[in-house]
């Protein structure tokens, strides 16, 4: 097939974006992620029309599977509850599905199918042999008992195990999600199943988890970080940084942040952000907030008050002045106003860790305006890279030491920034991050589609 033109691989892609919306109608948040990536592509589609031809862009876009199912439970009053659970197998075409589960009252099936489709291009950049999935439900484990999370959990697995495995779909953690959800997870399939298998990640130490994952994804992203600002001729020590959030990952950034020298003026909550002139620095501090989050209270005010410093109640810390934001919560946290209020500020560098925390008007402001944008699906893959590090020692039967973990996530963060940086070069993208990573992401998977056929 001869080359295309720009033109016509823009009205293209407007096609396919288009008659996403039509199928899938209301769900925004996958309209975002689809419309964001497939627009960075257009310099590949144009050189390479074989993805086109193929069918492969519409096939990225639609779902292998999604899994639609009741969660019934009883709290502690003995009323039965229901919940809905997902799990949405977005690709395989380079390996088992590999994806979260986040528990949270916002749950539909277009975060589910957004979280999915980002997760597919992630996982391929890490370079390990994972598909995209993502799954979970609309139950909110804030201000239930334990007993409730316990039986919640249950009976979301009574249901998942018919779906997952250890060859075909590996969940793990993710917002609401942590290292007690996965324990009683990954209880209810071994005894509903009768077999010891890497089919969760984020597993306790005791029986099968990785040493380093807890900071698996806050230290990947700073050493992202580090990779870039060295590229830009810059330096980590002695920057600083805003950071969101104050969960799991937010707590790895502001760690390593710490360790490699630099220094984090804020943590946010839903409540608010709080500013601490001397750094979230010291280990009692940074301990802390693994504290806040254990409390399920989910308020950062409880830093404010205990530290003596500075709290705004209701704001988002990104009117600070600070050499690198860190957005390290949710979706869509920052959108035109504190994408204006950045550029009015001078910032130089945003590095998203949350996922998709921009809207798609946010990225091409600051982006146009001289900011350099690390996008969410290479900074926060270390996560899933050391998911993908527990799924071969759980293989292998074996377990790394914490060095040999580390120097291994150091190692696919480094590639996948080289290979980000390395993609946007050969497309002339300038130093486009943004771009480079959904290119060098999707390039792999639409290869290996490709070899398939039509399937
Ligand atoms: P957390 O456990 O910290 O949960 C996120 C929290 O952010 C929720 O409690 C939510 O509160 C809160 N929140 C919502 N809006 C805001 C806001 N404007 N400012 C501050 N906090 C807010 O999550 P994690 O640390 O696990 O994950 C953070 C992000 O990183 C998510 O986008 C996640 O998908 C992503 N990620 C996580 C990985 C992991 O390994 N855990 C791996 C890769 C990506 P509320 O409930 O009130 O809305």
């Amino acid at each position: 097939m001869a080359n295309m033109t720009r033109a016509e691989v823009k009205a293209y892609i407007e096609g396919v974006v288009e008659q996403v919306k039509q199928r899938n109608p209301g769900e925004v948040e996958f309209h975002q992620t689809v419309s964001e990536v497939l627009e960075s592509l257009e310099p590949v589609l144009a050189k390479s029309p074989e993805f086109i031809e193929k069918g492969i862009i519409d096939l990225i876009v639609e779902p292998e599977r999604v899994i639609k199912f009741r969660v019934p439970w009883v709290d502690d009053q003995g009323v039965t509850r229901v919940n809905r659970g997902y799990r949405v197998q977005f690709n395989s075409a380079i390996g088992p599905y590999k994806g979260g589960l986040r528990f949270h009252p916002t749950v539909n099936e277009s975060i589910m199918k957004f979280l999915g489709f980002e997760q597919t291009f992630k996982n391929s950049l890490t370079s390990l042999p994972m598909g995209g999935g993502k799954g979970g439900s609309d139950f909110d484990p804030q201000g239930k008992s334990d007993a409730e999370v316990m039986r919640f959990c249950q009976s979301f697995m009574t249901e998942l195990q018919k779906y997952i495995g250890a060859n075909t779909d590996v969940p793990a953690g993710d917002i609401g999600v942590g290292a007690r959800e996965i324990g009683y997870l990954f209880g209810q399939y071994k005894r509903l199943r009768d077999e010891f298998t890497g089919v969760l990640t984020g597993k306790g130490m005791p029986y099968g988890g990785s040493i380093l994952r807890p900071e698996a994804t806050g230290f990947g992203a700073v050493y992202y970080a580090v990779d870039m600002l060295n590229y830009f001729g810059d330096d980590i020590k002695g920057k600083t940084f805003a950071v969101s959030g104050f969960g799991n990952v937010a707590w790895g950034a502001v760690k390593k942040i710490n360790e490699l020298g630099g220094k984090v003026l804020t943590i946010s909550g839903p409540d608010g952000y709080i500013y601490d002139p001397d750094g979230v620095g010291t280990e009692e501090k940074i301990d802390y907030m693994l504290e806040m989050r254990a409390s399920c209270r989910n308020r950062v005010q409880d830093y404010a008050d205990k530290f003596g410093v500075e709290f705004f109640p209701k704001q988002k810390p990104w009117g600070v002045k600070a050499d690198i934001m860190m957005p390290c919560a949710t979706q869509n946290e920052v959108g035109m106003p504190e994408a204006e209020l950045m550029v009015k500020n001078g910032l130089k560098y945003y590095v998203e860790v949350a996922n998709m925390p921009t809207t798609n008007e946010a990225i091409a402001y600051l982006k146009a305006n001289g900011v350099i944008v690390a996008p969410s699906k290479a900074v926060n893959a270390g996560g899933v890279s050391v998911s993908g590090l527990e799924m071969s020692q759980n293989s292998m039967r074996y377990s790394w030491t914490a060095e040999e973990v580390d120097e291994k996530l150091h190692m696919i963060m480094h590639n996948i920034f080289k290979a980000s940086i390395d993609a946007a070069h050969e497309y002339d993208l300038g130093d486009d991050l943004v771009a480079g990573a959904n290119i060098a992401g999707f390039l792999k998977v639409a290869r290996a589609m490709l070899a398939f056929g039509v399937c």
